[in-house]
């Protein structure tokens, strides 16, 4: 999507990602390359690198951030249109509380499996995402680690998404030719469906009762990240010195730094660390043990 808009012109972008760039990406995230991976390089950073190379006339922010309750004011102040590049719905709803209580408008879209569905959302004159699925749709959350995805799937997604971005910026949401339903499309099994997201539904939390409890959540200290095997920290208040924690971790293990990232092995984990002290611990899904691994090696 980042790559669809910065080409054709769209004059600002901000990118807000948590995650490096890892060789099992390159499948279907186009931006990156092996080189990334091999410095795991934050994706937001490698992302707004690659928009300069072939666009340095657009101005990217990239963003290395979990979007939370406590930063989204920040991190989405004064964007036109929020397109959805998450894996997970907690984010998504997090989003949608955000984007109706502001009147933002903002796309859906995910992908997994073969499967790809987008959706539009104008709050007040739409379909809100919690109208639609008011509590997450297990399926399209739990079967990313077993399903894997198409990389088509991911292109299609972000294919329609940006082309609907370009109309909203070129039309405003009056613009006649937006899409105004629930898009799913299977490309293996070469089904689509709609259903229309026209009208609000009456009684919807967002939307209706403006109940935004994601947006006034508490944040989340631990995340179970989809598609791999790894637990995410985030607690720290205090920077990191990713140079002086190198040192500090350098008897204990394999580690390795630079201005982004410091990534600390000892088997079977692997911890990476960034500069806001946030946490990624991959070789295990039990917070007890990822929570333990941070303590001992990071500190309380
Ligand atoms: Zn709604």
């Amino acid at each position: 999507m980042a790559s669809l808009l910065g080409r054709a012109g769209v004059g600002g972008l901000r990118l807000i990602d948590r995650d490096y760039v890892e060789p099992s990406n390159l499948q279907r995230q186009s931006l990156f390359d092996e080189a990334d991976a091999a410095e795991s390089l934050p994706k937001a950073i490698a992302a707004a690198r690659k928009i300069a190379a072939f666009n340095s006339e657009i101005v990217v922010e990239p963003k290395v951030e979990d979007l939370i309750p406590g930063n989204i004011e920040v991190l989405l102040e004064g964007i036109d249109l929020i397109l959805d590049g998450t894996d997970n719905f907690e984010t998504r709803y997090l989003i949608n509380d955000y984007a109706v209580d502001r009147s933002v408008p903002w796309v859906y879209c995910a992908a997994v499996g073969s499967y790809a569905v987008t959706l539009n959302i104008f709050p007040a004159e739409t379909a809100c995402l919690a109208c639609i699925f008011p509590d997450s749709p297990g399926g399209l959350v739990e079967t990313c680690e077993t399903a894997g995805i198409l990389n088509s799937a991911v292109n299609l997604v972000a294919s329609i998404a940006a082309t609907e971005a370009l109309k909203f910026l070129v039309g405003g949401s009056e613009a006649r030719t937006l899409r105004r339903t629930l898009l799913a499309f299977d490309l293996w099994s070469n089904e689509h469906a709609e259903i229309s997201a026209a009208k609000p539904r009456v009684g919807c939390r967002a939307c209706g009762a403006r109940d935004f409890l994601h947006l006034a959540g508490e944040g989340r200290p631990h995340i179970t990240l989809c598609g791999r095997n790894s637990v995410q920290i985030h607690e720290r208040k205090r920077p990191i010195d990713l140079s002086e924690m190198d040192q500090r971790l350098r008897p204990h293990g394999t580690v390795r730094h630079n201005d982004f990232v410091l990534k600390f092995w000892r088997e079977p984990y692997e911890m990476t660390l960034f500069p806001d002290g946030r946490a990624i611990i991959k070789g295990t899904t039990d917070i007890a043990v990822a929570r333990s691994l941070y303590a001992r090696y990071v500190g309380t």
